[in-house]
């Protein structure tokens, strides 16, 4: 365990690995990042780490795509403790999904969060290949639910000839039904049974300007 980056290193990569997928140098460089970020917080915040010990309480949920453009808290700004995230390719929200339930159930019922955003973003790979007709391997198994959403609304988007904005309005009409299916799970559907919350926010990050259209 290193105190000052706040990182355990615990397995040890048998040489075998090679230095392909386990390159020393670049490790230690995201160790030193590491070291870097948390001093600049203990400095702009003393007894940031300590407070966070005690719980976290998060008032979002952000549901996201796995793009590495699209880093969740940067992007919003805010700090560890303050966004509670799922993320996976094209951000999608499946009801027989279990790993996105179970984060949506813990964040509503446990940490009762105020709202849940889904938020898409243009130039994603993933709602790229389900306009395709190309094998990418297990992956079009997922996908398909964005082409379902695709044959949902197949008239509208054979109406754009740019393919460049057909492709900008799959993905908001993406983030459209995945707001739709988070509204309908049993678990938001609960939640609103109980209360008003959580409410529901269906977000498009533009990759090229860094910012986010509702
Ligand atoms: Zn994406």
């Amino acid at each position: 365990y290193d105190k000052d980056s706040r990182c355990f290193d615990i397995v040890p990569v048998p040489a075998r690995f090679g230095s392909v997928h386990c390159d020393p140098m670049k490790l230690d460089s995201l160790f030193e990042k590491n070291r870097e970020w948390a001093k600049d917080i203990e400095s702009q915040s003393p007894g940031f780490f300590t407070r966070l010990q005690q719980q976290q309480s998060p008032q979002y949920l952000w549901i996201g795509c796995s793009d590495s453009r699209v880093p969740a808290n940067e992007i919003v700004g805010l700090l560890p403790g303050e966004l509670f995230v799922h993320r996976n390719v094209a951000n999608l929200v499946v009801h027989s999904d279990l790993n996105c339930l179970s984060v949506m159930e813990f964040a509503i019922d446990s940490l009762q969060v105020k709202h849940i955003i889904v938020c898409g973003h243009y130039q994603c790979g993933g709602i790229r290949a389900a306009m395709s007709n190309t094998s990418f391997g297990l992956i079009d198994n997922w996908l398909r639910h964005v082409k379902d959403v695709y044959r949902l609304h197949l008239n509208d988007l054979q109406n754009i000839a740019d393919e460049s904005k057909r492709y900008d309005r799959l993905v908001e009409l993406n983030v459209m039904q995945q707001v739709y299916n988070l509204c309908k799970t049993s678990i938001v559907q609960s939640g609103w049974q109980k209360g008003e919350f959580p409410y529901i926010h269906g977000w498009v990050y533009d990759v090229n300007d860094g910012d986010r259209k509702s």
